[in-house]
Parts: C-alpha cells; structure tokens; sequence
C-alpha cells in the first residue's frame, strides 16, 4: 500500500530523539509520522541502554548493601540471596512499563507510530519495510533522520553476546559469570563492571588512557572514582591497550600491552569467563538509503550537519547519536525539540557547553560544564572551591560520606565554569550545577542561596561558599 498524504514531518527512528520530535511535532500541530524499527519506542535508552542499567545498578546496589552495610546501621538481615531471574524480571517490566507509556503519548498528541524499517528513496519519500510484512511508502515535507547508535565491535573479537559481550549482553546475562575483562573504563565499562562486581564477578577494567570514565570527567575526579570502585573489589588496568583476544579456549585471552605515552612497553596476557566490550558507540545508518539521497557521512559515521541540524538537503534533519555531540538521551532530547522548533517557527536552542554528564556508579559522579584540565589545558584562570561530604551532616547521620563537591569559576568574575561531583545522588544535585551554568551564575549567587538543612545539597553551597570565599563547616 502506500499512503498518499504527505507528512509535514517523517522521522526515522523512535529513540529518546524520535520520539519527542513526534510528540513535540505533535504538539505543535504539525502532521508526523515516527517510524521504528525494533518493535518498541524509545530507542537504545529505553530497551537496552539508561532504563535497563539503571534498574540493574539499583538493585545491585541493594543487594550488595544488605550483603556489607547493614550492620553498623542496627539492622541485622538473615539469609540474602541473589535471584537473578527475577532480578532481570524487574527490569524487563520497567522497561516494558516505560516503553508503553511513550506509545501512549504520541498517540494522545496526534503523531501516527509505524513499525518497520525506514529508508529513503529519495528527498521526499521513505520506504518503510513493515515489521509484520509489506511495504509503505510515506511522503514528507520534512525529514528527521534520529537512528541513533551501536556498540563498536573490537576488531577480531565477535560478539556472540553470552561470552563476548556488548552492553546488550551485559544487561542480560543468565548466571553471573565468575569472572569478567571489561575492554574500555568508559560508562558503560564502568556502570556494567559496578553491577556484575556487586553480584559476584570478578571484574577487572583495562583502559587504554592514564584515567577512567571516558571524555570529559576531571581527572581528580576520575582518580577519587577509581579508588572507591577498587574498594568495592574492582580491579583496574590503566594505560594499558587491548591488543587482541581469543576466544577458543574455555577462558578467553585478551593479549594486551603496558602503554606509556601511548608506546608499548611490556606485553601480557589477561583471561576471563566474559569480556565485555565497552571503546565507545558508533553512529548507526545502515539501511537508511543515505547514498540514494547523496548525503554524506564523516570519518566517524556521523551524518554532517550544520548548527539548525540540516543535512545538506535542508529539509532532511538529523540529530542524537548518529550525529554530533554527546551520545547521551538528555542530549538527544533537547536537540529533538530544536529541531521541531526550527521546523516549525524557525528558531530554536541547545546550549552545548552546559549538558551534565552522570555516571550512574556507587557513589554517583556528575559533572557540567569545563573540567579543570580543560580550563588549564586552554590557559583559561580558574578558582577552585571543594566541600567534602564528611563535613556534611546529613551525609553523615546516612552513613555516606564518600566524595565531594568541587566548584570552578573565573577569578576575576566569579562567574561559574564547571561543576563536579562524587558522592550520594550526585546525579540529582547536578541539576542545581546545570540551572547555575546556564543563567550565568557566579559561586556567591549560590552560596548566598538559602539551601534545606539537613541536606545533601549543603555541601554544594559550601562548595560555592569555598570558591569565592570560605566554607562554614570545613
Ligand atoms: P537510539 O536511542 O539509538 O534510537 C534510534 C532508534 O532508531 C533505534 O530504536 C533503532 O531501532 C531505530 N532505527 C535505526 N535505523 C532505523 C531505520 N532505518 N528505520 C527505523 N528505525 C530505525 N544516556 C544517558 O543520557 N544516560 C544514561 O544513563 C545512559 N545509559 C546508557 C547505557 C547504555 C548501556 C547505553 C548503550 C547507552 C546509554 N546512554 C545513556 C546513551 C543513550 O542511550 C543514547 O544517547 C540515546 O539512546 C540516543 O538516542 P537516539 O534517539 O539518538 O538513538
Ligand atoms: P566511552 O567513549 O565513554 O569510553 C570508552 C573507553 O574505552 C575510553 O575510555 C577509551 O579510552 C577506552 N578504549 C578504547 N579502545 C580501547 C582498547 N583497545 N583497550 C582499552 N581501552 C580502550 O564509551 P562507552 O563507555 O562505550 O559509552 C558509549 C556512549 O554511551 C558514551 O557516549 C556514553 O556517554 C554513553 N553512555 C552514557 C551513560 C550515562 O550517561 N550514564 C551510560 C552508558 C553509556
């Protein structure tokens, strides 16, 4: 069949990025139709990426709290047993739950949901390959292409995703695997080797860099991190590059090389049950009839775009992970309904120098805006102000003292420059950092910022109170 109404707006793909281009598409009273492939709405975030692994480092956490932090708390628990089976139950139904709820809500805002695979025939159509058999053709005036990303594979090791793992498999495995390599001390490496460490692996992390969590932590930070994940039992091996794996024993290989300043010193061999592989995602077009429509990609498989996410077929968008930026849901989120914007009145906005980072770990790390490194590496003067969660009451009437907030700013205006934090809801406080950030404030329009007592937040206020002046309980 083919659907001879043309659409104001045809977006490929039904990701964090797909899906609230149609709802705010929707909203805004334009004719749109979401094609998806995987069955599901809500892309990589929902179905095997933010949703799934939060809900497994949750109950992780849970779990591997009742098993060694209960004690000095007055709380005396009997047998603690791990039902993974239902452990995954339980995330399985928060996915579902979530996923539904945004099918939902494209059809309360008038935006039509196709499932099939979507390709452009030329500038104005899209063939879609129906999920249950056929063909649709679908005309629009505009185009958003939103396909997000994959998992890059490590050369010469398959996935098979029950040994040889990509997060798809990490957030599914059926037993706990004695022992697991994660290639890449990333997010994902790191939020996938907390979970499977608390349930009983014994993880060790190889990162190529002198530091973890991946492009943009402070390197402080990152240090404080590291040691607190090395408590909790996880090993780590930094500078140290993957080289090649094998996987015909029982145990897999991995031959890796000591690195300094990126030469190789000394080789050596790693072995484990499961090896995980975690160096980054790729942009995801394939199928997508990009080379009928002549629209080129860059080195990286990113679709080029300029700053109103025009390809160079200006009625055809991209935005989220398989362009530019971030590959992060909040990211793709607000670029979906800029471009609605541009589309539908001609302007829109994303301030790219103020989008947090959170790394879901125990404690939680977040950050927004420049690190320090960044700062020094551009020759930009800062100030730096840190409060330590022990000095924070409620902190420690929890029992969760671990961590600290560090502010920067400029030292001639006060403004603020970044934010980063470890500690207890890191991932929450972050947001006060954020709003700070993008209205432009300086340290002392926070710390003069009345803040709950007896809360986490205080020490964010003591942070900023440190940065222009001086803290009160440190
Ligand atoms: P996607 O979510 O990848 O969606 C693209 C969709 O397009 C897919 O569903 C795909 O099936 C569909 N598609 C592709 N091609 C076609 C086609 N030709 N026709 C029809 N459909 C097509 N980010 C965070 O901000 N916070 C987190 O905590 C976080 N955790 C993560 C954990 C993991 C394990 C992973 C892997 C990622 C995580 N991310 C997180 C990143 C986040 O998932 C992505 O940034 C986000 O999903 C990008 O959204 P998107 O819509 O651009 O792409
Ligand atoms: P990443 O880029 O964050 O980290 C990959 C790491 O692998 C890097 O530190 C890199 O140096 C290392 N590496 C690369 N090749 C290597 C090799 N041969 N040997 C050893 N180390 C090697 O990528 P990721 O962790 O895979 O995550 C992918 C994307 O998903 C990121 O953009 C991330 O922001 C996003 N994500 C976000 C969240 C979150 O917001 N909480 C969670 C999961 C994923």
């Amino acid at each position: 069949s083919s659907s001879s109404d043309e659409k104001d707006l045809v977006i490929i793909g039904g990701g964090v990025a797909g899906y609230v281009a149609a709802i705010k598409a929707g909203q805004e009273g334009l004719k749109v139709t979401c094609i998806e492939k995987r069955g599901a709405l809500g892309g990589t975030c929902l179905n095997v990426g933010c949703i799934p692994s939060k809900s497994l480092l949750n109950n992780s956490h849970m779990y591997h709290q009742i098993l060694h932090d209960t004690k000095n708390r007055g709380i005396e628990v009997g047998d603690v047993k791990l039902n993974l089976a239902n452990l995954m139950k339980a995330k399985d139904a928060s996915v579902a739950g979530l996923t539904k709820g945004v099918e939902f809500l494209l059809k309360k805002n008038g935006a039509e949901y196709i499932k099939g695979t979507g390709s452009f025939v030329n500038e104005n159509e899209v063939k879609v390959a129906l999920n249950d058999g056929g063909e649709t053709t679908v005309k629009g005036k505009n185009f958003l292409i939103a396909t997000g990303s994959e998992a890059t594979p490590f050369p010469g090791l398959e996935i098979d995703e029950k040994r040889v793992i990509t997060s798809n498999g990490a957030i599914a495995l059926e037993k706990v695997p004695e022992s697991m390599l994660v290639i890449g001390g990333g997010i994902i490496g790191l939020e996938m080797a907390s979970v499977w460490s608390r349930l009983g692996a014994k993880v060790t992390v190889v990162e190529f860099l002198g530091q973890i969590g991946g492009p943009g932590m402070d390197t402080e930070i990152a240090k404080a991190a590291q040691k607190t994940l090395k408590k909790q039992g996880i090993e780590f091996k930094l500078n140290t590059k993957v080289v090649s794996g094998d996987t015909s024993g029982e145990k897999i290989k991995l031959d890796v090389d000591a690195t300094k300043g990126g030469k190789s010193e000394t080789s050596s061999q790693l072995e484990a049950e499961t090896v995980l592989v975690a160096i980054g995602r790729r942009p995801y077009t394939a199928g997508l009839g990009l080379e009928n429509i002549g629209l080129d990609v860059d080195e990286r498989g990113r679709v080029i775009i300029d700053s109103e996410y025009r390809t160079k077929i200006p009625h055809i968008r991209c935005v989220g992970d398989a362009t530019f930026g971030p590959m992060l849901a909040h990211k793709a989120e607000e670029e979906a309904v800029a471009a609605v914007e541009y589309i539908k009145k001609g302007h829109g906005h994303v301030n790219y120098g103020c989008i947090p980072s959170v790394m879901y770990t125990y404690p939680e790390v977040a950050w927004v805006g420049q690190s320090e490194q960044d700062l020094k590496n551009q020759k930009i003067p800062y100030r730096v102000g840190t409060f330590p969660f022990s000095a924070n009451s409620r902190a420690k009437t929890n029992l969760d003292t671990e961590g600290y907030v560090k502010m920067l700013a400029d030292p001639e205006t006060d403004r603020l420059l970044g934010v980063h934090i470890i500690g207890p809801n890191a991932g929450e406080m972050i947001a006060e950092g954020t709003l700070a950030l993008e209205y432009g404030a300086s340290t002392e329009d926070i710390a003069r910022t009345c803040h709950a007592h007896p809360t986490l937040s205080e020490a964010f206020k003591e942070a900023a109170m440190a940065t222009y002046s001086k803290a009160i309980h440190f």
